[in-house]
């Protein structure tokens, strides 16, 4: 019982902070905002808090709503996607009406024509002035219907051509959806979705490779040189990998200066040479056009085949392992997890042995 309750009563307290917290700064309670305050007085995301902060005591509705569209991209996309729903929605009732309308036009057609045919059947004689009636009368029917056709055609034209931009409009938002709003590259939600397609069959298996990459000690970067400049080289890093790689290779940045390359079609040896030649052009590249005093930096990489891992989190974790053995033994550098566990092959045997 004891334990059940906790995190209920750590959620409410959290809840009542994030509470008095809005009412001190003056904050109203639309449900993004209490969804902002959370994410910022958990610490869940370190980018947020940081963005919050910096709003100072009296945050503007438009400061908090430009942090909204920020960091919580998938929730901006699911107001869209309802607002596209809306649209669809409308524009095939208006289909359904003018196919309605059509209907009833061409069943009028129809009786026409019934009432003409059942009349040139009956055997009354007929003045061929009537007849001539009788065809008028079928003639301007037909040219009507016709017409009517040629109206419903365009209208359905119009409204496919509408429907077409909505599409459109929803696939940009997609991506909007999917894109880190700072670099531009993928962001964690996409990688999440990239990387557990490889599992789905062999060839993912057997040929795909992960690279992830750390930039190293970028609180210093951040501490002497401010925020923004560190987010200014935050792009510059995610450019290199960008313009550095097939673009057929995914990258993302998956967290604060972590950043994830999904390679297809590859070996250990082409992924270990790929992410060596991103290392080292990160090194030379000098930042001091974007930062006077700021040399380079360096960032160090884990790289992981996904044949010697069982799963996506698990590739991901063996990449992690790689990477984080690439900082224990100096950064700037690239390990690949299957040299990391070779060695434990072999500490294992040699236990095994004595
Ligand atoms: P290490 O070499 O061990 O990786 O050291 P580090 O300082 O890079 O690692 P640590 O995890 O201690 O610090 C990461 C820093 O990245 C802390 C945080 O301020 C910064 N950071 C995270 N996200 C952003 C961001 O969006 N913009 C900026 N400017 N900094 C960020
Ligand atoms: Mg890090
Ligand atoms: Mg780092």
């Amino acid at each position: 019982m004891q334990t059940a309750q906790a995190p209920t009563d750590r959620g409410n307290e959290i809840a009542s902070t994030v509470v008095a917290t809005m009412v001190q700064m003056g904050v109203i309670g639309l449900p993004r905002n209490y969804e902002i305050f959370y994410e910022a007085l958990t610490g869940s995301n370190p980018a947020l808090s940081l963005e919050v902060i910096a709003l100072g005591n009296r945050p503007t509705q438009e400061q908090l709503d430009e942090i909204g569209r920020k960091f919580f991209a998938q929730n901006h996309e699911q107001g869209i996607v309802e607002q596209a729903r809306e649209i669809i929605a409308r524009e095939l009732e208006g289909v359904a009406t003018l196919l309605r309308s059509e209907r009833n036009y061409i069943e009028r057609y129809g009786k026409v024509l019934d009432e003409t045919s059942s009349g040139l059947n009956s055997r009354t004689v007929m003045s061929q002035e009537l007849l001539q009636k009788i065809v008028g009368v079928m003639s301007v029917a037909t040219a009507s219907t016709i017409d009517h056709g040629k109206q419903v055609a365009s209208t359905l034209g119009d409204k496919s051509a509408e429907l077409e931009t909505v599409k459109s409009k929803l696939e940009e938002y997609k991506k909007l959806a999917d894109t880190d709003p700072l670099t531009h590259v993928w962001n964690r939600r996409a990688f999440d979705k990239r990387i557990s397609k490889i599992y789905n069959d062999n060839r993912g298996v057997l040929f795909s490779a992960l690279i992830l990459a750390d930039i190293d000690r970028f609180k210093e970067i951040n501490d002497r040189h401010g925020h923004p400049a560190g987010d200014q080289i935050l792009r510059i890093i995610a450019d290199i990998f960008q313009s550095s790689v097939h673009q057929d290779i995914f990258v993302a940045r998956t967290g604060g200066e972590e950043f994830a390359l999904i390679v297809e079609g590859t070996t250990e040896e082409a992924t270990f040479e790929i992410a060596d030649r991103i290392r080292m052009l990160v090194a030379q590249t000098s930042l001091k056009d974007v930062q006077p005093g700021c040399g380079q930096v360096t960032i160090s990489m884990g790289v992981c085949m996904a044949a010697d891992a069982d799963s996506a989190d698990d590739l991901y974790a063996k990449a992690d392992r790689a990477l984080y053995r690439s900082k224990l033994i100096g950064r700037n550098r690239v390990t690949r997890y299957s040299t990391i566990a070779e060695r434990q092959g072999k500490n294992w045997l040699l236990y095994k042995k004595d």
